[in-house]
């Protein structure tokens, strides 16, 4: 097992930008939508946090949740979602909502990366514990690697750095972005702009919630750039209206959609979600699931 390895200083600067130390919080503000279906998972309880790799915290049930705080206030209810797809990694097991800990090393996933034609390398972000007294929190993960190209020719910009099962998930999201962009577009995605997806830290909004980015579980894609140069981006072409009125409009919207209906993700947020997204989407692996892809009480 050979690769890069990141000292700590290397490790915060993974995620380049402002809008990303929101995508912390996104992982518990997702939890704040109509279709939520579990809960962010939380620092700082009075709990002893077992150390090492694997080791897992069960939070005590009673403790309230960023998701659940604003699921009081939850909006109609939503309409048959499709199928999971063959592919879909997402954790709908609402038994493990309230652990918190880097996610489990999956099975031959090396094997399966490798037979969705994936080009990948090893790497390193152990586990550790980094911050001071309460604000302590367990980055890493043990089963990470870095993301080169996926069978659909397409390359992510920097090279993600992201656990394997979220390298598994990324193949099949680029497959979603070749059929999408095919459709609205009539040519394909060869490349795809992304703000982070590494950083040890609690969420912006919500202090004493981990972010999934701790554990390099989680991705912020911002912009789409087809063969012909033409570039979608989040900001400028996400509508956040019942109906979509631009090509752009239309592949964010079944794009990301998609993307949570079909349970590649366990988070999916967008413009919808709030204003601290209004630039990407978030995509993560939590154990608990948030639909931002809708509107919700909290979107702009
Ligand atoms: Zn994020």
């Amino acid at each position: 097992m050979s690769g890069p390895s990141f000292s700590p200083v290397a490790r915060r600067t993974i995620v380049r930008s402002s809008a990303c130390a929101f995508c912390a919080l996104l992982v518990a503000a997702c939890s704040g939508t109509p279709a939520h279906e579990g809960a962010a998972a939380r620092l700082g309880s009075p709990v002893e946090r077992p150390e090492g790799p694997g080791a897992q915290l069960l939070l005590p049930s009673a403790m309230p949740s960023p998701a659940a705080a604003v699921a009081a206030s939850a909006a109609p209810p939503q309409p048959p979602r499709p199928a999971r797809s063959p592919f879909a990694y997402a954790n709908d097991d609402p038994d493990d909502d309230f652990v918190v800990a880097p996610p489990e090393p999956r099975a031959d996933c090396h094997e399966a990366l490798t037979a969705a034609g994936v080009q990948f390398a090893d790497a390193k972000i152990a586990v550790h514990r980094e911050g001071k007294g309460k604000t302590q929190l367990t980055c890493g993960a043990d089963q990470i690697v870095v993301y080169r190209k996926s069978a659909a020719g397409i390359t992510y910009e920097p090279t993600p750095i992201v656990t394997c099962t979220m390298a598994l998930a990324l193949a099949h999201f680029d497959a979603v972005l070749e059929e999408e962009a095919t459709r609205a577009f009539g040519e394909r995605v060869v490349r795809v702009t992304q703000l982070g997806t590494y950083a040890c830290r609690e969420m912006a909004a919500y202090r004493g919630w981990v972010s999934e980015h701790s554990y390099a579980n989680a991705i912020d894609v911002e912009t789409f750039e087809l063969k012909s140069g033409k570039r979608v981006s989040v900001l400028a072409g996400f509508e956040r209206g019942d109906e979509t009125h631009t090509r752009a409009g239309g592949f964010l919207r079944a794009v990301s959609r998609r993307t949570y209906d079909e349970g590649l993700f366990s988070n999916v947020l967008t413009p919808f979600f709030d204003a601290l997204h209004r630039n990407h989407f978030h995509l993560d692996l939590a154990r608990y699931r948030n639909d931002g892809t809708r509107p919700s009480p909290e979107a702009l």
